[in-house]
């Protein structure tokens, strides 16, 4: 593999793929009325775990993410006994981010205190919205003053980093209610730390697709998506918020998401679970989609991967720059691309990057390139500009 820097973080996804029911526009890798499967799924992420520990040599783990589906249907002692799989079968940093993401509706004080114990310190709240309209058109089994409970439940059970996720463009959302939204979550008591927004993209075969196709349901209009994430821009950027990542952004500029952030830099990560991806070395892991597929080959002694990548190094450079320009404060730094992969950002993209900035949707400045304001609201079309063709390289 090129070059990582010597301080790079590495970082464990583990997926827990249970639903109390599928939301219509979800396509995570998720099943609902499975939760029989849970133990037996516990017990194969313990020897999982302790497999890859031995296989990559104790590494040293920089953050955890525990995301699903939803992980806070599993007890605080089967978070914590996946915790102590990774606290000796990896040599865990003592101010690792360990991040889990819970439902409003399937946690409360005492859970949320159970998994501080067990060593979680970030939980990523999915709120949603806050909109009675738009739970139900989400298909969402919760409403907006549970979520608000499960913020003060957190808080009080010891969680000093809160994120919460919101969706917007979702079909009936308007640009009143949107604002609504977030002053609503934002005049929460012991507010957000960190919020992450997502524009709703309507997956084909779901069922949300399925209603759009019969003219039940008529989703955003593209220009009125734009029109709503330049809005939580400038309310968030307005209080004081830093927008560090196209769709996240953090209070406390110490609190952003340390684990996407080994993503957004192309980093090393293990995947464990049902559907979970990794990225080890110049290696793509994708794991079994069934958790009872994965945890019988976790049972027989296998890793549990369905299909592996290795990826060229022309393909490695794209995704650095395409993944990289979500960072909007860090962007892709040139002694950093250098120094992960062998030859300057000149040398790989260098009559790409004159042209985007060229047209002003790319800065370079300070030895670094980053999305404009303007290639922020195109960043999907600057981010194809660096597809790799997986012949070359
Ligand atoms: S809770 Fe999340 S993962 Fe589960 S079905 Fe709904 S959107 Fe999908």
């Amino acid at each position: 593999m090129a070059p990582q820097a010597l301080d790079a973080d590495f970082g464990i996804y583990v997926h827990i793929p249970f639903c109390q029911h599928i939301c219509p526009y979800c396509d995570f890798t998720t099943y609902a009325g499975e939760e029989s499967l849970i133990p037996r799924y516990v017990a194969a992420l313990t020897r999982a775990v302790e497999r890859e520990g031995e296989r990559l040599g104790h590494r040293r783990v920089a953050t955890v993410f525990f995301g699903g589906g939803t992980p806070s249907l599993l007890d605080p002692e089967q978070i914590a006994g996946v915790m102590e799989a990774i606290a000796r079968s990896f040599d865990l940093a003592a101010d690792a981010e360990i991040t889990l993401e819970a439902n409003p509706n399937s946690a409360d004080q005492a859970r949320f205190a159970g998994y501080r114990a067990a060593g979680v310190n970030r939980l990523s709240i999915g709120v949603q919205t806050t909109n009675r309209r738009g739970l139900r058109t989400l298909g969402r089994n919760h409403e907006a003053a549970d979520a608000q409970a499960a913020l003060i439940a957190a808080r009080r059970a010891g969680f000093d980093n809160i994120s919460l996720d919101l969706i917007f463009g979702w079909p009936g959302q308007t640009r009143e209610g949107w604002a609504a939204d977030l002053d609503t979550v934002l005049g929460w008591e012991g507010g957000p730390d960190h919020l992450s927004l997502y524009s709703l993209i309507i997956e084909p075969g779901t069922p949300m697709a399925d209603a759009v196709t019969r003219g039940i349901l008529h989703p955003a209009e593209d220009d009125l998506s734009a029109d709503l994430y330049e809005d939580a821009i400038a309310r968030l950027t307005g209080a004081g918020w830093l927008h560090y990542e196209i769709a996240n952004f953090t209070r406390t500029p110490g609190l952003h998401s340390r684990h996407n952030t080994i993503y957004w830099r192309n980093g090393e990560y293990l995947g464990l679970g049902a559907g979970a991806h990794g990225r080890i070395g110049r290696e793509r892991l994708i794991n079994h989609l069934h958790p009872r597929a994965w945890s019988d080959a976790i049972e027989r002694g296998e890793r549990g991967v369905s299909n592996s990548e290795t990826l060229t190094p022309a393909m490695e450079e794209g995704e650095s720059m395409m993944i990289g320009l979500r960072l909007l404060r860090e962007g892709i730094g040139e002694p950093e691309f250098l120094a992960r992969h062998g030859r300057t950002l000149d040398d790989a993209f260098g009559d790409t990057i004159a042209n985007l900035i060229e047209i002003g949707v790319v800065e370079r400045d300070g030895g670094r390139i980053r999305l404009t304001e303007r290639g922020m609201m195109v960043a999907n079309d600057v981010a194809e500009r660096f597809i790799a063709d997986p012949e070359a390289g």
